[in-house]
């Protein structure tokens, strides 16, 4: 095949930028990016880090301008995300037909998108029915995400103590960047009971969840006698009436140009999970689908609640993730990525599932477990499972 037909068989299709309906930022005289892309293809983050050092490179006198062409055939929210990123332009055209974008449509994109994650560390609590007392029993160590764009950012749960939400609120004060919402990823109160503090320092930031199940779950947590298991751990440290998060208008949030998205999983720890995903850099906030090196919170599960939660695990995989935050890793884990946190959980949460069905007591289950994954964080999490599962 010739040069030229080569360059035939791709011009015909693409139709020429025109900068009187829509500004790229940067000099016209710097040389002009025109990137078709769709925000579920898995290598569309690789190409805007190498977009990214291309412009470093040519050190400002690069422009860049991206146009969806969502490939609706092999990825089936393409265009659900094309079309929330371009809700607010008035003149958008007929996106269902899955042509390319024509120039009017065109949406250049924020120079920046950066994920920051703050880890609270353990907490001790009083150990319990069948704590062994080796060591000051703890509550796992839980995450909170600042994922920003050039000027705004959503922050994903916002832990569950007052000192925690005051951290929590300084740490997202020195980044500089305004949180516009907290998002919730799920109505257990270890995930928004901090999120006070943070409201007192962003009181036009939002507390929301994306699905009316999380909300209401939200609430039944500040219920008394919810709020009776919650004061028996943490008695005096936390709010004794939380903020609790109100149902999105949308699941497409668009932060300073970049398009994150809210979905709606399934069952996981025992209440709704959903998930933040930024297409942009294939990464996801997991809220508790997915731990990273800390024992899993199977308390009170049942066989079923933990093939729903291996269900969750698969529904989270085939968005292809590169990095997963998930809502409770061990301070020292490695690193956030995704193939190994989802192999790791779905392993654990199988483990547990077999040492249960063969045990008689919850030691042999403690014992099988602890063999398993001897340098795992928070055993006290697994004490607690293990205790569930032998009623008395
Ligand atoms: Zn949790």
């Amino acid at each position: 095949m010739t040069q030229t037909a080569t360059r035939q068989e791709h011009e015909p299709v693409l139709e020429p930028l025109d900068e009187t309906v829509d500004p790229i930022p940067g000099s016209p005289a710097g040389c002009l990016i025109l990137h078709y892309g769709d925000y579920e293809c898995p290598y569309l983050g690789q190409a805007f880090r190498a977009i990214e050092r291309v412009e470093q490179e040519m050190g400002g006198g690069a422009r860049f301008a991206f146009r969806h062409f969502p490939l609706t055939g092999v990825h089936p929210h393409a265009l659900a995300a094309a079309a929330g990123a371009v809700a607010v332009r008035p003149r958008v055209r007929d996106l269902a037909s899955g042509r390319i974008a024509s120039p009017s449509e065109g949406v250049s994109m924020a120079s920046s998108l950066s994920i920051d994650v703050f880890n609270s560390g353990y907490k001790p609590i009083p150990g319990g029915l069948g704590w062994d007392d080796s060591s000051p029993a703890t509550w796992p160590a839980s995450t909170s995400t600042l994922i920003s764009g050039d000027r705004d950012a959503l922050l994903v749960d916002a832990l569950l103590t007052t000192s925690e939400g005051e951290r929590l609120a300084a740490w997202v004060q020195d980044t500089g960047k305004r949180p516009r919402a907290i998002f919730v990823t799920h109505g257990h109160g270890d995930h928004f009971f901090g999120a006070g503090p943070v409201l007192d320092a962003f009181p036009d930031a939002q507390l929301v969840a994306c699905d009316q199940q999380v909300v209401d779950e939200a609430r039944g947590q500040t219920a008394p006698e919810v709020m009776a298991i919650w004061n028996s751990w943490f008695a005096g440290q936390f709010s004794q009436s939380p903020a609790v998060p109100a149902l999105t208008s949308s699941r497409e949030f668009d932060l300073d140009g970049h398009p994150l998205l809210f979905r709606t999983i399934g069952a996981a720890d025992g209440a709704l999970a959903t998930i933040v995903h930024v297409p942009e850099r294939e990464a996801i906030c997991s809220g508790d689908i997915v731990y990273n090196n800390i024992h899993m919170w199977l308390w009170n599960s049942t066989p079923d609640s933990r093939q729903a939660w291996l269900a969750s695990l698969d529904a989270v995989a085939a968005l292809k993730p590169s990095t997963i935050i998930t809502g409770h890793k061990d301070p020292d884990a490695p690193d956030d990525n995704a193939t190994r946190v989802l192999d790791q959980s779905r392993r654990y949460i199988e483990d547990f599932d077999r040492a249960v069905a063969k045990s008689s007591t919850p030691r042999e289950v403690i014992d099988v477990m602890l063999a398993k994954y001897p340098a795992y964080g928070n055993r006290y999490t697994l004490f607690a499972a293990a205790f569930t599962q032998f009623p008395s």
